[in-house]
Protein backbone atom coordinates (compact mmCIF):
# COMPACT_ATOMS: atom_id res chain seq x y z
CA UNK A 1 0.00 0.00 0.00
CA UNK A 2 1.27 3.29 -0.62
CA UNK A 3 2.24 5.71 2.41
CA UNK A 4 1.33 8.86 0.35
CA UNK A 5 -2.19 9.47 -1.35
CA UNK A 6 -1.99 11.54 -4.38
CA UNK A 7 -4.34 13.07 -5.18
CA UNK A 8 -6.27 12.91 -8.52
CA UNK A 9 -5.57 16.36 -10.17
CA UNK A 10 -1.96 15.28 -9.96
CA UNK A 11 -2.06 11.87 -11.34
CA UNK A 12 -4.00 13.95 -14.13
CA UNK A 13 -1.32 16.93 -14.62
CA UNK A 14 1.38 14.36 -14.66
CA UNK A 15 -0.84 12.58 -17.55
CA UNK A 16 -0.87 15.70 -19.22
CA UNK A 17 2.72 16.22 -18.99
CA UNK A 18 3.37 13.16 -20.50
CA UNK A 19 1.03 13.60 -23.27
CA UNK A 20 3.26 16.95 -23.97
CA UNK A 21 6.13 14.83 -24.10
CA UNK A 22 4.66 12.08 -26.53
CA UNK A 23 2.90 15.13 -28.56
CA UNK A 24 5.73 17.74 -28.70
CA UNK A 25 9.32 16.60 -27.69
CA UNK A 26 9.44 12.94 -28.95
CA UNK A 27 8.98 13.89 -32.67
CA UNK A 28 11.65 16.95 -32.24
CA UNK A 29 14.06 14.34 -30.31
CA UNK A 30 13.17 11.68 -33.48
CA UNK A 31 14.96 13.97 -35.80
CA UNK A 32 18.58 13.48 -33.70
CA UNK A 33 17.78 9.96 -33.15
CA UNK A 34 20.86 9.25 -34.69
CA UNK A 35 23.56 12.09 -34.14
CA UNK A 36 22.05 10.79 -29.99
CA UNK A 37 23.41 8.01 -30.40
CA UNK A 38 26.33 8.39 -31.76
CA UNK A 39 27.60 11.41 -29.64
CA UNK A 40 25.05 11.16 -26.86
CA UNK A 41 24.22 14.93 -27.47
CA UNK A 42 22.65 17.15 -30.27
CA UNK A 43 24.71 20.25 -31.31
CA UNK A 44 22.14 22.04 -31.76
CA UNK A 45 20.12 21.42 -28.25
CA UNK A 46 19.90 24.81 -27.42
CA UNK A 47 17.91 25.68 -30.33
CA UNK A 48 15.61 23.08 -29.80
CA UNK A 49 15.28 23.09 -26.50
CA UNK A 50 14.28 26.78 -26.82
CA UNK A 51 11.05 25.57 -29.11
CA UNK A 52 9.98 23.30 -26.39
CA UNK A 53 10.34 25.62 -23.47
CA UNK A 54 8.28 28.15 -25.40
CA UNK A 55 5.76 25.60 -25.94
CA UNK A 56 5.72 24.53 -22.39
CA UNK A 57 5.40 28.45 -21.57
CA UNK A 58 2.38 28.63 -23.89
CA UNK A 59 0.61 25.71 -22.00
CA UNK A 60 1.34 26.80 -18.40
CA UNK A 61 3.40 24.04 -17.24
CA UNK A 62 6.92 25.93 -17.41
CA UNK A 63 6.09 28.30 -14.72
CA UNK A 64 4.05 25.60 -12.46
CA UNK A 65 6.65 25.54 -9.86
CA UNK A 66 6.14 29.94 -9.14
CA UNK A 67 3.65 31.33 -6.67
CA UNK A 68 0.65 32.74 -7.70
CA UNK A 69 1.64 35.77 -6.41
CA UNK A 70 4.48 35.62 -9.21
CA UNK A 71 2.29 34.51 -12.08
CA UNK A 72 2.65 30.65 -11.41
CA UNK A 73 0.38 28.07 -10.72
CA UNK A 74 1.64 27.41 -7.01
CA UNK A 75 2.18 23.46 -7.63
CA UNK A 76 2.83 22.25 -4.06
CA UNK A 77 5.82 20.28 -3.61
CA UNK A 78 4.35 16.86 -3.79
CA UNK A 79 3.28 17.65 -7.71
CA UNK A 80 6.98 19.26 -8.06
CA UNK A 81 8.13 15.79 -7.46
CA UNK A 82 6.12 13.94 -9.58
CA UNK A 83 6.32 16.29 -12.41
CA UNK A 84 10.19 16.18 -12.41
CA UNK A 85 9.91 12.52 -12.04
CA UNK A 86 7.50 11.93 -14.72
CA UNK A 87 10.01 14.25 -17.25
CA UNK A 88 13.14 12.52 -16.82
CA UNK A 89 11.39 8.99 -16.65
CA UNK A 90 11.42 9.24 -20.64
CA UNK A 91 15.15 9.31 -20.69
CA UNK A 92 14.45 12.57 -23.21
CA UNK A 93 17.50 14.48 -23.97
CA UNK A 94 14.83 17.19 -24.88
CA UNK A 95 12.66 17.26 -22.34
CA UNK A 96 15.07 17.01 -19.47
CA UNK A 97 17.35 20.18 -17.90
CA UNK A 98 15.39 23.42 -19.13
CA UNK A 99 13.45 21.12 -21.76
CA UNK A 100 9.96 21.12 -20.00
CA UNK A 101 10.24 22.20 -16.90
CA UNK A 102 12.18 25.33 -15.99
CA UNK A 103 15.60 24.71 -14.78
CA UNK A 104 18.70 27.38 -13.55
CA UNK A 105 17.55 29.21 -17.15
CA UNK A 106 13.96 29.44 -16.40
CA UNK A 107 11.72 31.50 -13.54
CA UNK A 108 13.13 31.20 -10.20
CA UNK A 109 11.25 31.50 -6.29
CA UNK A 110 14.40 33.94 -5.55
CA UNK A 111 11.53 36.77 -7.64
CA UNK A 112 9.58 36.30 -4.97
CA UNK A 113 12.19 39.47 -3.23
CA UNK A 114 12.06 41.46 -6.59
CA UNK A 115 10.78 44.51 -6.98
CA UNK A 116 7.44 45.35 -9.16
CA UNK A 117 10.05 47.13 -11.87
CA UNK A 118 12.30 43.97 -11.91
CA UNK A 119 9.64 41.35 -12.04
CA UNK A 120 8.25 43.50 -15.12
CA UNK A 121 11.77 43.53 -16.97
CA UNK A 122 13.03 40.41 -16.00
CA UNK A 123 10.49 37.69 -14.36
CA UNK A 124 8.21 37.85 -16.68
CA UNK A 125 10.22 37.80 -19.81
CA UNK A 126 11.49 34.68 -18.04
CA UNK A 127 7.88 33.50 -17.59
CA UNK A 128 7.33 33.06 -21.34
CA UNK A 129 10.63 31.71 -21.69
CA UNK A 130 11.83 34.74 -23.84
CA UNK A 131 14.78 35.24 -22.20
CA UNK A 132 17.05 33.48 -20.03
CA UNK A 133 19.30 33.55 -16.60
CA UNK A 134 21.54 31.76 -14.77
CA UNK A 135 22.77 31.48 -11.15
CA UNK A 136 26.12 32.79 -10.33
CA UNK A 137 27.16 31.92 -7.04
CA UNK A 138 30.35 29.70 -6.83
CA UNK A 139 33.72 30.94 -7.26
CA UNK A 140 36.94 29.39 -7.49
CA UNK A 141 38.06 30.10 -3.81
CA UNK A 142 34.41 29.41 -2.92
CA UNK A 143 32.38 26.47 -3.54
CA UNK A 144 30.63 23.72 -1.17
CA UNK A 145 31.10 27.09 1.50
CA UNK A 146 29.55 30.07 -0.06
CA UNK A 147 29.83 32.20 2.51
CA UNK A 148 33.50 32.71 1.20
CA UNK A 149 32.47 34.43 -1.82
CA UNK A 150 35.06 37.25 -2.65
CA UNK A 151 33.40 38.91 -5.56
CA UNK A 152 32.69 42.69 -4.45
CA UNK A 153 30.07 45.15 -5.32
CA UNK A 154 30.75 48.86 -4.06
CA UNK A 155 28.35 51.09 -3.95
CA UNK A 156 29.99 54.72 -5.61
CA UNK A 157 27.40 57.85 -7.32
CA UNK A 158 24.77 55.87 -7.04
CA UNK A 159 25.45 52.86 -8.86
CA UNK A 160 27.38 49.39 -7.60
CA UNK A 161 30.63 48.44 -9.31
CA UNK A 162 30.98 44.70 -9.66
CA UNK A 163 34.48 42.96 -9.55
CA UNK A 164 35.38 39.19 -9.63
CA UNK A 165 35.06 36.04 -10.77
CA UNK A 166 32.69 33.00 -10.67
CA UNK A 167 33.10 29.50 -12.10
CA UNK A 168 30.85 26.24 -13.07
CA UNK A 169 28.04 28.58 -14.19
CA UNK A 170 25.15 26.23 -15.70
CA UNK A 171 24.12 28.57 -18.48
CA UNK A 172 26.43 31.22 -17.90
CA UNK A 173 27.29 31.25 -21.88
CA UNK A 174 23.78 31.07 -22.84
CA UNK A 175 22.06 33.62 -20.37
CA UNK A 176 20.62 37.35 -21.14
CA UNK A 177 21.35 38.14 -17.56
CA UNK A 178 22.92 36.47 -14.50
CA UNK A 179 21.75 37.11 -10.74
CA UNK A 180 25.13 37.66 -9.44
CA UNK A 181 26.22 37.45 -5.61
CA UNK A 182 28.37 39.68 -4.51
CA UNK A 183 29.50 40.98 -0.77
CA UNK A 184 28.40 44.71 -0.07
CA UNK A 185 29.97 44.69 3.19
CA UNK A 186 32.88 42.79 4.17
CA UNK A 187 32.75 42.88 8.38
CA UNK A 188 29.30 41.19 7.90
CA UNK A 189 30.14 38.50 4.90
CA UNK A 190 27.11 36.27 4.44
CA UNK A 191 25.73 37.57 7.75
CA UNK A 192 24.08 40.59 5.97
CA UNK A 193 26.60 41.33 3.77
CA UNK A 194 26.21 39.39 0.51
CA UNK A 195 23.55 41.30 -1.80
CA UNK A 196 22.24 39.56 -5.19
CA UNK A 197 22.32 41.58 -8.47
CA UNK A 198 20.96 41.34 -11.63
CA UNK A 199 23.61 42.15 -14.41
CA UNK A 200 22.57 41.97 -18.31
CA UNK A 201 24.72 39.89 -20.93
CA UNK A 202 26.29 42.87 -22.59
CA UNK A 203 26.70 45.21 -20.31
CA UNK A 204 30.51 46.84 -20.59
CA UNK A 205 33.20 44.76 -18.21
CA UNK A 206 30.70 41.11 -17.93
CA UNK A 207 32.40 38.51 -20.05
CA UNK A 208 31.85 34.99 -20.51
CA UNK A 209 35.62 34.27 -19.91
CA UNK A 210 35.84 30.13 -21.22
CA UNK A 211 33.53 27.59 -21.22
CA UNK A 212 34.42 24.64 -18.21
CA UNK A 213 34.13 20.48 -18.73
CA UNK A 214 32.35 18.34 -15.99
CA UNK A 215 31.37 15.15 -16.08
CA UNK A 216 28.52 15.90 -18.45
CA UNK A 217 29.58 15.62 -21.90
CA UNK A 218 26.24 18.23 -22.61
CA UNK A 219 26.67 21.05 -20.29
CA UNK A 220 29.50 23.17 -20.77
CA UNK A 221 29.08 25.62 -16.93
CA UNK A 222 31.26 29.10 -17.50
CA UNK A 223 33.44 30.99 -16.26
CA UNK A 224 31.81 34.66 -15.94
CA UNK A 225 34.12 37.66 -15.08
CA UNK A 226 33.29 41.19 -13.92
CA UNK A 227 35.63 43.67 -13.89
CA UNK A 228 34.38 46.97 -13.06
CA UNK A 229 30.71 46.37 -14.03
CA UNK A 230 28.38 49.24 -13.25
CA UNK A 231 24.84 47.66 -12.09
CA UNK A 232 22.12 50.60 -11.24
CA UNK A 233 21.01 50.34 -7.63
CA UNK A 234 17.33 49.31 -9.40
CA UNK A 235 19.05 45.93 -10.16
CA UNK A 236 19.36 45.35 -6.42
CA UNK A 237 17.24 42.04 -6.14
CA UNK A 238 16.10 41.96 -3.10
CA UNK A 239 16.86 43.82 -0.08
CA UNK A 240 21.36 44.83 0.35
CA UNK A 241 22.49 42.31 2.26
CA UNK A 242 19.90 39.59 2.34
CA UNK A 243 21.08 37.83 -1.14
CA UNK A 244 22.95 35.12 0.55
CA UNK A 245 19.63 33.90 2.50
CA UNK A 246 17.56 34.22 -0.96
CA UNK A 247 21.02 32.04 -2.33
CA UNK A 248 19.94 29.32 0.13
CA UNK A 249 16.01 29.43 -0.78
CA UNK A 250 16.27 29.24 -3.95
CA UNK A 251 18.93 26.07 -3.60
CA UNK A 252 16.61 24.19 -1.24
CA UNK A 253 13.94 24.33 -3.83
CA UNK A 254 16.44 22.69 -6.69
CA UNK A 255 17.76 20.09 -4.39
CA UNK A 256 14.02 18.84 -4.19
CA UNK A 257 14.13 19.00 -8.55
CA UNK A 258 17.36 17.28 -8.94
CA UNK A 259 16.30 14.35 -6.23
CA UNK A 260 13.36 14.24 -8.07
CA UNK A 261 15.12 14.34 -11.59
CA UNK A 262 17.22 11.56 -10.18
CA UNK A 263 14.26 9.31 -9.20
CA UNK A 264 12.68 9.47 -12.40
CA UNK A 265 16.07 8.46 -14.44
C1 LIG B 1 27.80 20.58 -13.43
C2 LIG B 1 27.90 21.69 -12.43
C3 LIG B 1 27.03 22.76 -12.52
C4 LIG B 1 27.11 23.81 -11.61
N1 LIG B 1 26.25 24.87 -11.74
C5 LIG B 1 26.37 25.93 -10.91
C6 LIG B 1 25.57 27.09 -11.08
O1 LIG B 1 24.71 27.16 -11.97
N2 LIG B 1 25.77 28.14 -10.26
C7 LIG B 1 26.69 28.11 -9.25
O2 LIG B 1 26.81 29.11 -8.54
N3 LIG B 1 27.48 27.02 -9.05
C8 LIG B 1 27.34 25.94 -9.85
N4 LIG B 1 28.14 24.83 -9.68
C9 LIG B 1 29.15 24.84 -8.64
C10 LIG B 1 28.81 23.97 -7.44
O3 LIG B 1 27.88 24.63 -6.64
C11 LIG B 1 30.13 23.68 -6.73
O4 LIG B 1 30.86 22.82 -7.56
C12 LIG B 1 29.90 23.06 -5.38
O5 LIG B 1 29.39 24.02 -4.49
C13 LIG B 1 31.20 22.47 -4.82
O6 LIG B 1 32.22 23.41 -4.83
P1 LIG B 1 33.66 23.08 -5.44
O7 LIG B 1 33.48 22.50 -6.78
O8 LIG B 1 34.50 24.30 -5.29
O9 LIG B 1 34.23 21.93 -4.53
P2 LIG B 1 34.92 22.08 -3.10
O10 LIG B 1 34.11 22.95 -2.22
O11 LIG B 1 36.35 22.45 -3.31
O12 LIG B 1 34.83 20.60 -2.59
C14 LIG B 1 35.69 19.58 -3.09
C15 LIG B 1 35.49 18.34 -2.24
O13 LIG B 1 35.83 18.62 -0.88
C16 LIG B 1 34.74 18.30 -0.02
N5 LIG B 1 34.69 19.29 1.07
C17 LIG B 1 34.54 20.63 0.94
N6 LIG B 1 34.55 21.22 2.14
C18 LIG B 1 34.71 20.23 3.06
C19 LIG B 1 34.78 20.21 4.48
N7 LIG B 1 34.71 21.33 5.20
N8 LIG B 1 34.93 19.01 5.07
C20 LIG B 1 35.02 17.86 4.35
N9 LIG B 1 34.95 17.83 3.00
C21 LIG B 1 34.80 18.99 2.36
C22 LIG B 1 33.51 18.36 -0.89
O14 LIG B 1 32.46 17.53 -0.39
C23 LIG B 1 34.04 17.84 -2.21
O15 LIG B 1 34.05 16.44 -2.24
C24 LIG B 1 28.07 23.76 -10.57
C25 LIG B 1 28.93 22.67 -10.46
C26 LIG B 1 28.85 21.64 -11.38
C27 LIG B 1 29.80 20.48 -11.24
Amino acid sequence: MSAIQIPSELIELRQSIRDFIEREVKPAEAKYAQELQETGAIANAEEEKKKIRRKSAEVGFYQLHMSEELGGAGLSYLGQVLIHEEVYRHGSFLAARGGVLASVEGPTPIFRVASEDLRQRYLEPLMRAEKEMCFALTEPEAGSDATQIRTRAEQKNGVYILNGRKHFITHGAEADFAVVFAVTDMEKGARGGITAFIVEKGWPGFEVTRLQRTASTVDLPAELTFDNVEVPASNVLGEEGQGFYAAMQWINGGRLHIAASALGI
